[in-house]
C-alpha cells in the first residue's frame, strides 16, 4: 500500500501491452495518410504545412474505418491537416475557454463548483485537428506521480471537491500502473466521491480497454463515470460483436456509466441524420449522449464552424424523431461562466 506521503514514480510495466503498440505505430505522416487512403498527392504539401503547427496522429484501426478514396470522409477530416488551419481567423484564438486563468496549480483546473479537471498528460491517441486543446501549454503540466502531489494537496485541502475528472490529453494514454495508483490516491481524499474520465481512447484504441482498467476504474469506493468522445457513427462499429463494440461492452458490463460528448463540426456531423445516426448507434452500444459542443473558437479551427442556428436546428429535429434520453444538450463553453452554457 502506497500512502498519499510515501515517494510515487512514474511506474513502467515489464511488458509493454498491445494497446502501447498501436498507439506507437499510428500513422504520423502526412504522405502515409495519403496512400492508405487513395488520396491526390496534392494533399501532401498542404497537410505537412499544417503538421508543423500540430502533427498528423491517426491511429491505424480508425484509418480503417475511413472510405478510401474520398476527401470528405467525415473521420478523415477530424485528422487531416489542412491549409486552412493556417489561415488567421478573427475571433479565433490560442486560449478560448479561457483555461489559463481556471489553473489551480500547474494541470489542475477549476471553473466548476464541485468538480476539478486534472490534466493528466498531454499526450492523446488521435489528434483532432478542431481540439482546443492544440495550443495548451502541456509542458507545464505534470508527467510523472509525484508531480500531482501539489494538485492532490488541493483536492484534499477543498472539502467542497466532490469529483476529479482525468482529462488531458487523453488520460488513457498513460499505462494502467499510474492511472491506479493515481485513482488510488484520490480515493484516500475522504470528500471525493466521483472519479471521471474524458478520454477518445476505446473509441480510438478498443484494445486499450484492458482487465487492468476495469480493476482500477471500478476498483475503489469511488463512483466511476467515463465520458467518451465520438463525433459520427462510423467511428462505432455497426456491428455488435465489433472490435469498438465489444470494447464499450466491457466497460458497460463493468457498471461504468458511459456518456458521450461530440463537437458539432461542419463537413463531419453537421447534419440531422448525421447526428441521429450518432447518437442511435451511441444508445445501441449503451452510450448516452451527452453534450454537443459548438466549437470552440481556437485558432486553426475556423474552417470547422457552422451557422449560428444550425445546431439548435439540429437539436430541435433530433427531439421530434429519437427518445428524450438520446439527445444530447447542445452547449458552449464560455470563459468566466458557472458551468456550460446550455444553448438547446
Ligand atoms: C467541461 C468541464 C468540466 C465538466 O463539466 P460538466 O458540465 O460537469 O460535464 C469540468 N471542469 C472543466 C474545467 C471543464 O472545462
Ligand atoms: S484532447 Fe481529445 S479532442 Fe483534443 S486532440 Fe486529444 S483526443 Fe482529440
Amino acid at each position: 500500500m502506497t500512502s498519499l506521503s510515501s515517494p510515487t514514480r512514474f511506474v513502467r510495466p515489464a511488458d509493454s501491452p498491445p494497446w502501447k503498440a498501436e498507439l506507437r505505430q499510428a500513422v504520423r505522416d502526412p504522405a502515409e495518410l495519403a496512400r492508405l487512403l487513395e488520396l491526390p498527392d496534392s494533399w501532401v504539401e498542404p497537410a505537412r504545412a499544417a503538421a508543423r503547427e500540430f502533427p498528423l496522429l491517426a491511429p491505424r484501426g480508425y484509418v480503417g474505418r475511413m472510405r478510401p478514396g474520398d476527401p470528405a470522409d467525415p473521420l478523415l477530416r477530424q485528422v487531416l491537416p489542412l491549409a486552412d488551419e493556417l489561415a488567421p481567423a478573427t475571433g479565433f484564438d490560442q486560449d478560448p475557454v479561457g483555461d489559463a486563468a481556471a489553473a489551480l496549480t500547474p494541470g489542475l483546473l477549476q471553473k466548476y463548483q464541485g468538480r476539478v479537471l486534472l490534466v493528466t498528460t498531454g499526450a492523446c491517441a488521435v489528434h483532432c485537428r478542431y481540439c482546443f486543446r492544440r495550443h495548451y501549454p502541456y509542458s507545464e503540466s505534470p508527467k510523472a506521480l509525484a508531480a500531482w502531489d501539489e494538485a492532490l494537496a488541493q483536492i484534499a485541502a477543498d472539502p467542497t471537491i466532490h469529483e476529479v475528472i482525468l482529462s488531458g490529453g487523453d488520460p488513457l494514454t498513460l499505462v494502467d500502473e499510474t492511472l491506479g495508483e493515481l485513482a488510488r490516491r484520490i480515493a484516500d481524499i475522504p470528500h471525493v466521491n466521483r472519479l471521471r474520465v474524458h478520454t477518445r481512447l476505446p473509441v480510438m484504441i478498443p484494445s486499450r480497454v484492458t482487465d487492468e482498467l476495469l480493476a482500477w476504474l471500478t476498483g475503489t469506493r469511488l463512483t466511476p463515470v467515463m465520458v467518451l468522445h465520438a463525433n459520427h457513427a462510423n467511428e462505432l462499429d455497426d456491428a455488435v460483436n465489433g472490435e469498438v463494440a465489444r470494447a464499450i461492452a466491457r466497460l458497460a458490463g463493468a457498471g461504468v456509466p458511459l456518456l458521450n460528448q461530440a463537437v458539432l463540426l461542419r463537413g463531419v456531423n453537421d447534419t440531422t441524420a448525421a447526428q441521429a445516426e450518432l447518437c442511435e448507434r451511441l444508445v445501441d452500444h449503451r452510450v448516452m449522449p451527452y453534450y454537443l459542443h459548438q466549437l470552440d473558437k481556437v485558432a486553426g479551427a475556423a474552417h470547422f464552424e457552422t451557422p449560428s442556428e444550425l445546431g439548435e436546428q439540429i437539436i430541435t429535429k433530433l427531439r421530434a424523431r429519437l427518445p428524450g434520453y438520446a439527445v444530447p444538450r447542445l452547449v458552449r463553453e464560455e470563459a468566466g461562466e458557472s458551468s456550460k452554457t446550455v444553448i438547446r
